[in-house]
């Protein structure tokens, strides 16, 4: 029995190495694809409910690799988060991000994630003021999302952080509302300027009633705190005109539109200045 156990844990060994080593050659590949521009920007449209009005966008990162092909962020995030590689990455995508608004004149808005190493970290402020000051455009075109995880890590930090970007003008969102711990302390906590209601809520408000009432309240108490409210993931007309009646100012999903590349969605937007 004893050698048993013994192979056994030889067994788990090999495959932990394994997958280090894979978690390892992956880590590799994502410093190398910064360096050889292997990463995308996607917009997904943001529309406003009452008149169907492309009114901005999200941008979602993608990352295409030679041999892997298209990687998802649900797959590379978490690594370059852990890596430290986000900062640099985090770095190219508000650069990106604000060199499109500033070629877009603004007319439309661009929402951001922010990972939670980036809340931390001392080194966003510094990179906005830069962008913000370089670029000349109007901060209130920029969106940073952040999600409840994120913040919670370091609430006071958090809290600071999120003061001063707002005194810059800069608007800030609460990702993915509900999924966490502590959503209404959140909102006690800090100052924000918009809700996105997650999909896990949205997804089944026509078929389960608990869900419908929770996204009812959630729309209702963001707008009771004046703040503004976008519904994620939505997918059916049925969504469409149950959060109409709600008054959701905003919605976002495969219904409207998937994430697409940036040019797609200059193309969809319409009237906007050709470079
Ligand atoms: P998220 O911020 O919650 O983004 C929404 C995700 O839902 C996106 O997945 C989007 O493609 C997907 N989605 C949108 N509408 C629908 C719908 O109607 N139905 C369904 N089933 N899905 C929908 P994506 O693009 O794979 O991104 C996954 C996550 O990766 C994001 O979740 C975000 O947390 C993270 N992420 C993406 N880009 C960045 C980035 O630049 N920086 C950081 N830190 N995180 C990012
Ligand atoms: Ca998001
Ligand atoms: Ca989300
Ligand atoms: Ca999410």
């Amino acid at each position: 029995a004893k050698s048993q156990g013994r192979g056994n844990f030889q067994f788990f060994e090999a495959a932990m190495n394994a997958a280090t080593h894979e978690r390892l050659l992956m880590e590799n590949r994502l410093w190398q694809a910064l360096e050889r521009k292997e990463f995308e920007l996607y917009l997904q449209p943001q529309v406003e409910l009452a008149s169907r009005r492309v009114i901005g966008a999200e941008v979602l990162l993608r990352w295409h690799h030679p041999e892997l092909g298209m990687v998802g962020p649900d797959r590379f995030i978490p690594i370059a988060e852990e890596s430290g590689l986000i900062l640099p990455l985090g770095e190219w995508v508000l650069q990106q991000t604000v060199d499109l608004l500033s070629r877009w004149k603004g007319s439309l808005r661009l929402a951001v994630n922010l990972s939670a190493r980036q809340c931390s970290g001392v080194s966003l402020l510094p990179l906005l003021d830069r962008l913000l000051r370089e670029s000349g455009i109007d901060p209130a075109l920029l969106e940073l999302e952040i999600t409840e995880s994120a913040a919670m890590q370091d609430p006071e930090r958090s809290r600071d952080l999120l003061r001063e970007l707002r005194a810059r003008g800069i608007k800030v969102a609460i990702d993915d509302f509900g999924t966490g711990y502590s959503s209404l302390s959140y909102l006690k906590l800090f100052e924000i300027d918009r809700i996105k209601i997650d999909r896990g809520f949205v997804k089944d408000i026509e078929s389960d009633p608990n869900d419908a009432v929770i996204v009812s309240a959630t729309i209702g108490l963001a707008h009771s705190l004046g703040l503004g409210v976008v519904a994620e993931g939505v997918e059916t007309e049925a969504q469409v005109a149950f959060l109409r009646g709600k008054f959701c100012n905003e919605a976002q999903g495969y219904l409207f539109a998937r994430p697409m590349p940036v040019g797609e969605f200059e193309a969809l937007a319409g009237s906007l200045p050709v470079p």
